[in-house]
């Protein structure tokens, strides 16, 4: 038996075939055009289950069952995306619109969600009984795993971590609110702070690095100069690190899993986050004598959403 998993996001929907273990033996993918009718989404997510079908030399009953990552809020027990901002989706039919193609169990659930499942069956995380996964990109998403098992909350909206406030008052964030995590953790984060940095007109090779356009910073142009040593990125991604390390020492506090897993474009800056964020943690720990959550980078790249979303079923 196979299990379908597909990663829905605004630009693409990738599609794959997973085997029991959590390995990808068949992938497929094609444009999401999110301007379009959901219907016309969702039957290309069906186009793409029979090409891989059709690849393997298998048919609709070998698939065992079919999850999807949304970049959004579903409702589980009605299959309906409750919201997904960047497709323009509220409350639809996810799960009814599918079985019209494919009559199988069908699970939905939010890509960090997704993600951090995929690192606990394949990754980083595997063989943990608690695992928070944390993916650090343009927003800050979050995935949680207790006893092998994700956690979406009751209402299924819960683990948005990055929508925990760590500053009253702060900047405004997408959500409407003020302070959250994701306005100081992601990699928009790393460039508006590098922005500040240099409106004040500081002397820095970041500037260089951006062929002296500030719009073309990016969160790699300020890692790289800070790995350098040049002091205004240091600064600011000292800076980054700190809020980072707070907000992982909420999670810590409140949930005390066995590892805390890293991934999205800003976790690429590998030992170098690490290292920044541990030098923040001793200050933070509540119980400085006992132990802490392994602070680790995430292992399975662009595949987990794939991976996560089919093994949903398993
Ligand atoms: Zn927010």
């Amino acid at each position: 038996m196979i299990y379908i998993g597909i990663d829905l996001g605004g630009t693409n929907i990738a599609v794959g075939a997973v085997d029991e273990s959590g390995k990808i033996i068949g992938e497929f993918s094609t444009k999401t055009f999110a301007q379009r009718p959901y219907q016309e989404i969702i039957r290309d997510m069906a186009f793409c289950i029979g090409k891989i079908l059709n690849n393997l030399h298998m048919t609709e009953d070998d698939i065992a069952s079919i999850g999807i990552g949304i970049p959004g809020v579903a409702d589980q027990k009605t299959e309906r995306v409750i919201f997904c901002t960047n497709l323009g989706w509220h409350d639809i039919p996810l799960g009814e619109e599918l079985r019209k193609y494919y009559n199988k169990p069908i699970h939905i659930d939010n890509d960090a969600t997704v993600a951090g499942y995929a690192e606990y069956v394949a990754g980083v995380s595997k063989g943990t009984d608690s695992s928070v996964f944390l993916t650090l990109g343009t927003g800050v998403g979050g995935g949680i795993v207790i006893n092998g098992k994700p956690w979406s909350g009751f209402h299924g909206i819960g683990s948005e971590i990055g929508h925990t406030t760590i500053k009253t008052d702060g900047v405004e964030c997408t959500c409407g609110n003020k302070g959250c995590a994701e306005r100081y953790c992601s990699a928009s984060a790393i460039i508006r702070m590098a922005k500040e940095a240099l409106a004040g007109g500081a002397e820095s090779s970041i500037l260089e690095r951006a062929r002296g356009d500030i719009d073309r910073i990016n969160a790699k142009i300020v890692i790289d100069c800070a790995k350098e040593g040049d002091a205004v990125a240091v600064r600011v991604f000292n800076e980054y690190a700190r809020n980072l390390a707070v907000t992982i020492n909420n999670v810590a506090d409140t949930i005390d899993p066995e590892i805390i897993v890293l991934g999205g474009g800003v976790s690429h800056a590998g030992q170098f986050l690490l290292d920044a964020i541990q030098r923040h943690i001793p200050s933070l720990q509540l119980y400085k004598t006992l132990p802490y959550p392994r602070i680790c980078l995430a292992s399975l790249g662009n595949e987990a959403g794939i991976i996560g979303a089919a093994m949903l079923g398993r």
